[in-house]
């Protein structure tokens, strides 16, 4: 049976196995999906014996740039994105390495919310792994303005700088942005710890901004409660997210798209 995994350090809490496993029933394809747990010293051990006979993984946290470096050819989205979500075996047995991140969560908010990203004023909060995925696919949807905004300010003017050439954006710290936007999303960890970016409100304004958390979990995350407690428009976890980028990866690997609501549906 055809082999793949999803690779990370934690990993037991992966919802992968999961969605890939709706994802081939759906669609009916003949696969094996598991998730593999990596020492953090040994990621390239893991994935060079998984790929001999694999077709194909994904990568989570922490290992996303270092797949960047082990692949042989990057797609232009990970290319730019300097992190890598998704590996191909292609038949010659060299790797291409992909970013879905972008296009799952651009496709989360457009249509499974229904919010148009097309002239948003959006504040991206956090500039690791995760943001350096979803700029690219961002601009591209046409904001009017993207502001990327991050505790080490240094990493988001980074960011602003190594994605100039793509649209409108710009880089912050924390405490310099007072006028409300559109839209937040919230692509740090402080969620997994309980935590809240130090933003201010008056980003939000009252029954009109949406904020986004791409992290998930069974109750709101604490961003979500913050956005809440201070009348967001809407408050969205990341689950959809997962599932679309988990169907890109399938696309790649398998040629069909799988259909994702009902998978979301089941997982909620
Ligand atoms: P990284 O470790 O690469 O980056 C962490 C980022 O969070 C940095 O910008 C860091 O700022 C910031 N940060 C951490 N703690 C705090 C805090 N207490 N206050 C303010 N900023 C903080 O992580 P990733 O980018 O890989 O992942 C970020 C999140 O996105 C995770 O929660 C992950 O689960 C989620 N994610 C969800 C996906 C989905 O499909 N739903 C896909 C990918 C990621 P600094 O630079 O100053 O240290």
């Amino acid at each position: 049976m055809d082999q793949y995994a999803v690779i990370g350090n934690p990993i037991e809490h992966s919802k992968s196995p999961q969605i890939h496993a709706l994802f081939a029933r759906q669609t009916g394809q003949d696969l094996e999906y598991r998730a593999l747990l990596a020492p953090l010293d040994d990621f390239a051990g893991t994935l060079r014996d998984f790929l001999a006979t694999g077709l194909g993984v994904n990568i989570t946290v922490p290992f996303k740039e270092q797949a960047w470096s082990l692949v042989d050819q990057h797609t232009p989205a990970a290319e730019r994105a300097g992190a890598v979500n998704t590996i191909q075996r292609l038949p010659d047995g060299t790797l291409l390495g992909d970013n879905t991140d972008g296009k799952g969560l651009v496709r989360d908010i457009e249509v499974n919310n229904q919010l148009p990203l097309k002239g948003l004023r959006i504040l991206l909060v956090g500039a690791g792994g995760a943001a350096r995925g979803v700029i690219q696919p961002l601009l591209a949807a046409g904001p009017e303005q993207l502001c990327v905004v991050n505790r080490t300010v240094s990493k988001a003017e980074e960011l602003a700088t190594l994605f100039a050439d793509l649209g409108p954006i710009s880089a912050a710290g924390f405490e310099w942005i007072e006028e409300p936007v559109d839209l937040i999303i919230n692509a740090t960890s402080a969620s997994l710890g309980g935590s809240v970016p130090a933003i201010s409100t008056h980003l939000i304004k009252p029954g009109h901004t949406v904020c986004y958390d791409m992290m998930y979990a069974k109750a709101p995350t604490a961003f979500n409660r913050w956005a809440a407690e201070h009348d967001a428009a809407r408050c969205i976890d990341g689950l959809g997210m997962l599932v679309e980028q988990a169907a890109e990866a399938f696309l790649l690997w398998r040629g069909v798209r799988p259909e994702t609501q009902a998978v979301l549906e089941a997982l909620r």
